[in-house]
């Protein structure tokens, strides 16, 4: 794929490192050998998938004359910080409107992504309820800067769009490339599955560079049926912009959805399980919304037998850890 047409900013110099997790894989029993690519230590603050994305994203804000970021998510939203962080790097005012998906959830003096937003001089926080038009509160808000003689570009949710997922055909090359380099072959690869761009993204890279390597992703939300539809949408449009010939078929876009628990960002038994397993293992921090999860449900395919011995999983970490300092009490015996 020719991904060098696209503008971006050039936030991801390096590949993230791919690892093997020995310990770990021992302690689900030894029988799967899992590997973790590292998206976890991008660059931006703290880390995490939503650089990747928003290298494309707030390419395209520069190259539309924005001086101003209005975007979206959850009131502990990685995405949230990510975009505050690059934005202020890029010297362009960010301003976020976050979506109390759990009733009273919100709270100014949060720990965790929350408290970073205020270290990192957000330009105003707007709390809006559950369910609420995410996309139409943006909109109000861009009239409003626009009305005060900014230049506002909106972000979607999680920078899922196709100009975001292309940040995740990248990667899927660029793991491509390492495994090649390492001599490594990778029987499955595992991705969380929220707002979709990430998960879509490695579909396309993997399935346009005819990798043969089956992704799997993990709902943190929805059930399983809705999810798969609004990946392979995302991803159908996703190729197209990329140019990957004959679409994506139906079969490439597979979700598992038994580990979201009561909801989304809500706590589950099997996701402090996963945290604590990782953390005291190998050393590695996952989250309690999305790679904890997704964790958790890479766990229990293991230990149900899912991959065949022998196998070489790649878990896909998408980041996050600083959302655990505002959950202190879930892992507390
Ligand atoms: C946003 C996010 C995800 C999910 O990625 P999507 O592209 O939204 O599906 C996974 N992990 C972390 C830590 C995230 O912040």
């Amino acid at each position: 794929m020719n991904l060098a047409k696209f503008p971006r900013r050039g936030y991801v110099k390096n590949p993230t490192p791919i690892e093997a997790a020995p310990a770990f894989s021992e302690a689900l029993g030894g029988k799967v050998n899992i590997f973790i690519k590292r998206d976890d230590l991008l660059p931006g603050c703290a880390g995490g998938n939503k650089t990747r994305k928003l290298d494309f994203c707030i390419a395209d804000a520069i190259e539309k004359g924005a001086d101003t970021i209005i975007t979206c998510g959850a009131v502990q939203s990685n995405h949230a910080r990510l975009t505050l962080s690059w934005a202020v790097k890029e010297g362009m005012d960010c301003h976020l409107v976050l979506e109390e998906r759990v009733k009273g959830s919100y709270k100014p003096e949060a720990s965790g992504n929350n408290f970073l937003f205020q270290l990192m001089g957000v330009k105003s926080i707007d709390v809006v309820p559950g369910g609420s038009d995410m996309m139409g509160e943006m909109e109000k808000l861009a009239a409003k800067l626009e009305a005060e003689g900014k230049k506002p570009y909106i972000i979607p949710g999680g920078a899922s769009n196709t100009i975001g997922a292309t940040g995740y055909v990248a990667c899927a090359e660029e793991t491509l490339q390492q495994l090649f380099e390492m001599g490594l072959k990778i029987d499955h690869m595992v991705v969380p599955s929220g707002s979709a761009g990430t998960h879509a993204g490695v579909v396309v890279g993997m399935h346009g560079c005819n990798a043969n390597i089956p992704v799997s992703g993990v709902n943190v939300s929805r059930p399983k049926d809705v999810q798969e539809g609004i990946v392979h949408k995302l991803a159908v449009e996703t190729a197209e912009r990329v140019g990957v010939k004959g679409g994506i078929p139906s079969e490439a876009v597979e979700c598992f959805d038994s580990y979201v628990g009561p909801g989304y960002s809500l706590p589950t038994d099997s996701m402090v399980e996963a945290v604590k397993l990782l953390a005291s293992t190998e050393g590695i921090l996952l989250d309690p919304v999305y790679s904890g999860k997704a964790m958790a449900g890479l766990v229990d395919l293991v230990r149900k037998g899912h991959f065949p011995e022998g196998s070489n999983v790649l878990f896909l970490h998408t980041g996050g850890s600083p959302a655990l300092y505002a959950y202190l009490d879930t892992f507390r015996d």
